[in-house]
């Protein structure tokens, strides 16, 4: 009995450390060696997804979930995009929700150029395709598609920045039939589906979320809640497992259709 449970232990164990039938024994930049990444990039794998997120509060989701859906987005997808991991960029420009504890905010002028080298040391080792995971809006989105632009034009690669949250919100009324939002329903399930363990629901309440103003109407700085609803009344946590791994599963495969169509296209016109 003990000796079957050591050998199915080993099996399991031997399965999770070498994906069954993969090209590459890890597609984590973090985890292979030198010479294993040289014989495989580029000329196995020329794609490299890098998640970006920073840390913010969540409503009752993790600090760090901008960089908990990224990267688990990037585990889920990467081999069926033929792309290899960099490892997550977790601080970021956070913008109005600086003020809670736990939130960590970097200037743009040391985040652009940092995210810029990061990019071409992508590009110098090999990768024509850069795509950014970002799990982080606001002020961030913006410094990412221009050092994603400056970087294709510069080094001749080709860069795609996703902002997942946005790309997929008609996910978000497929599946939970509302308008998600910042630490909303979405995001929440989102993290729900990664880990439950993150997602601390018993410290929830409805209060604890505000609708975001219409332009030019108000704004507050700290945004007085750390769940911002996109739309007033829709998007407020209701915590369903099933739902939860309903979207992630969509949304990921809406992200990687999105990866290899885009690539494809790149291909097809030669660029
Ligand atoms: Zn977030």
């Amino acid at each position: 009995m003990r000796l079957l449970a050591a050998a199915f232990a080993a099996t399991v164990l031997a399965a999770s450390a070498f994906p069954q039938s993969d090209i590459v024994s890890t597609r984590e930049m973090d985890r292979i060696n030198w010479m294993e990444f040289g014989e495989t990039v580029p000329s196995k794998i020329d794609t490299v997804l890098l998640p970006t997120g920073t840390l913010e509060p969540h409503g009752v989701a993790n600090n760090g979930a901008d960089n908990t859906a990224p990267t688990a987005m990037a585990k889920a997808i990467a081999k069926r995009t033929n792309a290899m991991i960099a490892p997550t960029l977790p601080y970021g420009i956070t913008g109005s929700l600086e003020g809670y504890p736990g939130a960590f905010r970097i200037s743009e002028k040391a985040y652009r150029p940092f995210v810029k080298e990061i990019l071409e040391g992508l590009a110098k080792n090999g990768f024509r395709n850069i795509i950014i995971l970002n799990g982080h809006g606001g002020g961030q989105t913006a410094v990412l598609q221009s050092v994603a632009e400056e970087v294709a034009i510069e080094r001749k690669v080709r860069t795609l920045v996703i902002n997942w949250w946005s790309f997929a919100s008609d996910v978000t009324l497929e599946v939970f039939g509302e308008d998600g939002g910042h630490a909303g329903w979405n995001e929440t399930a989102f993290i729900q589906a990664i880990d439950p363990t993150l997602v601390d629901q018993k410290r929830y309440e409805k209060d604890m979320a505000t609708a975001y103003p219409r332009p030019g109407t108000w704004s507050a700085v700290p945004f007085p809640s750390s769940i911002g609803l996109y739309k007033e009344g829709e998007g407020y946590p209701k915590f369903d497992q099933a739902k939860a791994d309903e979207y992630f599963r969509k949304v990921t495969d809406k992200v990687a259709g999105l990866i290899i169509e885009v690539r494809r296209k790149w291909d097809k016109a030669k660029l």
